[in-house]
């Protein structure tokens, strides 16, 4: 069995757009990202708000279509797969959306929203046994049959989560694409969210795209993570590398934000300069050049390649030997 369970070559997304300034040109939403997931990691994506990493979620589940680049899933290029085609596929990959509430349909029971993808990939001929799978997948994910009559106005945002996640769940599919699932939801809440996630992974051997701005999130989930910076990664690495080895000054500057209760690994935190430029005017050479106080003559030309830092860590910056320890 192949070890590499999703694969994602130059993967892009372009909008077109006609500004005053350059005419018709491109919103590059995704600007050729490449990675592989292998089968039960968890991938974590971080970045800031407008970074592309939701629009790469859509993306690799066919939910906007690709502009460029190969999505790869368990051997198999779904890249030019039309919806019918599609509907197979879904059965292996789903998503979990930020907000449950918007993501469930109001006028469906609970029953309703779970049985749906159960009834639609005809997993089940008779209604007893899609009732005992509605039940089984509540109780999975923490709720009680009694709940499968109820509506989604009727929950707590945590529970509105649960019900998301159960629906999910029903095609047992391989891959679940989360994209910002607990930033709604209370900090107590979200380390429940979080764990069940984590139970469910070991349980049916799932595995994960973890989309989050939030990077104390990501670490309590992923094996590794990719940093993203206007639509493109500008670091990735095993969790423990990045965490504790940060080389791009893009990914350093997030860290240095992140909070930490004891003061011994409290750092000096990093302010970044002006905000991120828009992906209609992206600049020369290196993206984060403008923001860059490191930044020297050849990083305002030419676009870094990816320098190996070890094999589980690689980093776009032209000045990556240096910053590593
Ligand atoms: Fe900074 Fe240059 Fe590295 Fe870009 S390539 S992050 S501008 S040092």
């Amino acid at each position: 069995m192949n070890d590499i369970l999703l694969q994602v070559k130059d993967l892009k997304q372009y909008y077109p757009v006609t500004t005053k300034e350059q005419g018709k040109t491109f919103v590059r939403a995704l600007d050729g990202v490449t990675f592989d997931v292998k089968r039960g990691e968890t991938l974590g994506i971080v970045g800031e708000s407008g970074c592309g990493k939701s629009t790469m979620g859509l993306t690799i589940c066919k939910l906007i279509e690709p502009t460029d680049g190969q999505i790869v899933l368990d051997g198999e290029d779904i890249t030019k797969y039309g919806r019918k085609q599609m509907r197979e596929i879904r059965k292996k990959i789903q998503m979990v959306f930020q907000d449950p509430y918007a993501s469930l349909n109001p006028r469906m029971s609970v029953y309703d929203i779970v049985a749906e993808p159960l009834v639609i990939h005809k997993l089940f001929q008779s209604k007893e046994d899609i009732d005992a799978r509605v039940i089984e997948l509540l109780r999975q994910v923490g709720l009680d049959a009694y709940h499968a009559k109820r509506y989604p106005h009727e929950f707590s945002g945590g529970q509105r989560q649960r019900i998301g996640i159960a629906r999910a769940l029903a095609v047992e599919p391989q891959v679940i694409i989360a994209d910002e699932p607990v930033s709604a939801l209370d900090v107590s809440i979200q380390s429940q969210v979080l764990n069940l996630m984590c139970d469910l992974r070991e349980q049916y051997g799932l595995t994960y795209l973890f989309i989050s701005h939030d990077l104390s999130v990501v670490e309590h989930i992923s094996d590794t993570v990719g940093v993203m910076y206007l639509g493109s990664f500008v670091e990735m690495a095993d969790k423990k590398s990045l965490y504790d080895n940060p080389v791009h000054p893009y990914t350093q500057a997030l860290l240095s934000a992140v909070p930490k209760p004891d003061p011994r690994e409290r750092k000096e935190k990093i302010i970044l300069s002006g905000n991120i430029p828009s992906p209609v005017n992206v600049p020369k050479g290196c993206k984060f050049h403008p923001r860059c106080k490191y930044c020297t003559d050849i990083c305002k030309e030419a676009v870094p390649e990816r320098t190996q830092i070890s094999d589980s860590h690689y980093v776009y910056c032209h000045r990556a030997k240096e910053f590593a320890k």
